[in-house]
């Protein structure tokens, strides 16, 4: 199966193109001060290193406004500023050379404020993010509309006052904190516009829920052909977020490049400790040349004989445990035994020697 993506304008925030045909990017948020200069540089850099292409930093007064310069020359990625309530914070952030301002329609709508950063928007070159939250959404339709449709209409008015300011340089988000306003919000704006849209939930929660509720959201979008740009946003450290954006966009085959794991869930057939094996493997493989890699790579992990060889075989490279040991298996074709306690080895020896990197 191949999914179509929307066609859609295409947006350059810093050097990375998002929009029609081009990869979907991944985003995170630094969960530093901004005016804290080290440590979020430090994030950032943490953060591309991980694979994310753009990030966002929370700019809540004119001290973070301030550090955007300094961070901005002493990192790579394309720097997003997260405004709020202040349109002089969004046009100090453009002026110290962001790439990209996002405004929350809830909180800046003052017409005068609005052409005021638009002007500043226009002069940087730089896009603008609307980006609405189901928790800061005004009413611009009746009370009683649905959540999607509440984010839907104020979106489309907000984006229609800056059309008339001659200003289509723009990104859209609509996130609800739920998966089922998140989809169908989205799938509502895909149709009523054509600008490129970021997808992601909002107060997904821990790990464990949000990865949950960001991965059937996203998916199911992404799956449509709808998201150019993807943020799984979850209440923990933003390198989580990237890994499971990541993880979100390989499954898809949308993300190409590094290594794909598979491994069985095991079960009373299995000899072995093969979950302490898979997360072993798993925590070697997050090394960085593993994962820049741009050759992509399948690598099966199997507990016995039932479901091993076949998946094995299907992989690049695979290990099929049965009684006294594994077989490895390489282009669908068998190389040697390897001992249990030898498996993490023998794969990443097998990885480096045969040039799948
Ligand atoms: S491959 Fe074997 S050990 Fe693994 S889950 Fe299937 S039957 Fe169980």
């Amino acid at each position: 199966m191949e999914i179509k993506r929307r066609d859609c304008k295409v947006i350059k925030i810093g050097d990375c193109l998002i929009g029609a045909k081009n990869p979907v990017a991944i985003q995170s948020m630094t969960k530093t001060k901004t005016s804290d200069i080290d440590n979020t540089v430090k994030q950032i850099k943490q953060l591309e290193e991980a694979g994310c292409q753009i990030v966002r930093l929370a700019v809540k007064d004119s001290t973070d406004a301030a550090a955007l310069k300094k961070i901005k020359a002493k990192t790579r990625l394309p720097l997003v500023a997260d405004i709020h309530f202040s349109y002089r914070l969004a046009i100090a952030a453009i002026e110290n050379g962001v790439d990209k301002i996002r405004l929350n329609p809830g909180n800046i709508d003052k017409p005068r404020q609005i052409k005021a950063v638009i002007g500043a928007l226009k002069a940087a070159k730089i896009p603008l993010r609307i980006g609405l939250n189901s928790g800061s959404v005004r009413d611009v339709v009746s009370r009683k509309s649905s959540m999607a449709d509440k984010l839907v209409a104020a979106c489309m008015h907000y984006v229609k006052m800056i059309e008339k300011l001659k200003f289509t340089n723009i990104v859209i988000s609509l996130k609800a904190n739920n998966v089922l306003d998140t989809v169908e919000a989205y799938r509502k704006i895909a149709k009523a516009c054509s600008y490129p849209l970021h997808l992601g939930v909002t107060a997904t929660g821990s790990v464990y829920n949000g990865i949950i509720k960001s991965s059937i959201a996203l998916g199911s979008l992404l799956l449509e052909g709808i998201g150019d740009t993807i943020r799984v946003s979850l209440t923990d450290n933003p390198l989580e977020e990237v890994r499971a954006a990541k993880c979100i966009l390989e499954s898809l085959g949308l993300r190409s490049g590094g290594v794909q794991l598979i491994s069985c869930p095991t079960c009373g057939r299995c000899e072995l400790d093969l979950i302490s094996i898979v997360k072993d493997l798993e925590t070697k493989l997050a090394a960085k040349e593993y994962k820049q890699s741009a050759h992509p790579l399948k690598v099966a992990v199997m507990g016995c004989v039932v479901n091993g060889p076949g998946e094995a075989k299907e992989a690049d490279l695979g290990v099929a445990f049965g009684k006294g040991g594994g077989i490895l298996f390489s282009q669908g074709k068998i190389v040697k035994k390897v001992l249990v306690k030898n498996c993490v080895k023998t794969l990443l020896q097998e990885i480096n020697s045969r040039k799948y990197l």
